[in-house]
């Protein structure tokens, strides 16, 4: 049973210093951090599903914001509705977020970047990914293995949150540098690297096709399927001059065409 002091999370203004009072006043959480727990613990009555068309989740609070209520959104995977349970909860405990909050499902952002238009909706999926993916646990997880596929998969499932939102945050807190490019039946939607770490560039935008000599254009269209860690040249996925680089990759192909290639750095072994 969780109990937390709201006297001493009303003194926390941003949401890292509520989160992190949270694991102050409760040591021994573990993932999958107990979210619906938490906000009950915190006067949250009821944790409600519902079909809410484009709102991905609500908050329903008294002015004083003792008690309240959360909605999500009945459809999604199990990691979609946590985070939207501890993003509403974010905009329950941040004092300065009003009582009432109805959140765009596109707004509630869970692993690309936790910025909105509005800054309350970053503040709030900031306060989320802080809480579910804390970086301690996420960098001792990552770092446990060389990065592969299978095991931010396995990772994604511990915290109980969604392989994008996991597999971003693991690729900011591993020490092995390693990337991450985002395609929809081919077509890039986005790519992902921890600048200081994986330091070149990968000349891809949104929109563009794979590339032709990628393992990633050819690999299965098949749901849940796993290639095998295979060699890559270089030139295939990163700007020029970077063929010194000794580069892997290898590609999950998800639901309804998304895939996900990984490219891996070797390490220099001489
Ligand atoms: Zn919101």
């Amino acid at each position: 049973m969780i109990t937390l002091d709201r006297m001493d999370l009303a003194d926390c203004f941003t949401p890292e210093d509520i989160v992190n009072e949270i694991f102050r006043q409760c040591p021994t959480l573990m993932p999958p951090i107990p979210v619906c727990e938490i906000a009950k613990a915190t006067g949250i009555k009821d944790i409600i599903e519902r079909d809410l068309a484009s709102i991905g989740g609500m908050l329903v609070a008294d002015e004083e914001k003792n008690t309240g209520i959360i909605l999500h959104h009945t459809s999604g995977p199990i990691g979609r509705k946590r985070f939207t349970i501890g993003h509403e909860l974010g905009h329950f405990l941040l004092l300065h977020h009003g009582a009432n909050q109805s959140c765009l499902a596109s707004n509630i952002k869970e692993g690309s970047s936790a910025s909105s238009n509005a800054k309350a909706e970053t503040e709030a999926n900031e306060f989320a990914q802080r809480l579910l993916m804390p970086d301690s646990f996420v960098a001792s997880s990552i770092n446990s293995s060389l990065p592969d596929i299978e095991l931010l998969c396995d990772i994604s499932i511990t915290f109980g949150v969604s392989f994008e939102a996991m597999s971003n945050k693991c690729a900011l807190s591993s020490n092995y540098p390693f990337a991450l490019v985002y395609s929809h039946k081919g077509i890039v939607r986005y790519c992902w690297r921890n600048r200081n770490l994986f330091t070149p560039k990968i000349p891809l935008k949104r929109g563009d096709r794979l590339p032709d000599s990628s393992q990633a254009i050819r690999f299965s269209q098949n749901e849940d399927s796993i290639s095998h860690i295979q060699s890559v040249d270089p030139s295939c996925w990163l700007e020029p001059g970077n063929d010194h680089i000794s580069l892997e990759e290898q590609t999950f192909t998800q639901k309804d065409g998304y895939q996900v290639t990984l490219l891996r750095i070797k390490e220099s072994t001489g």
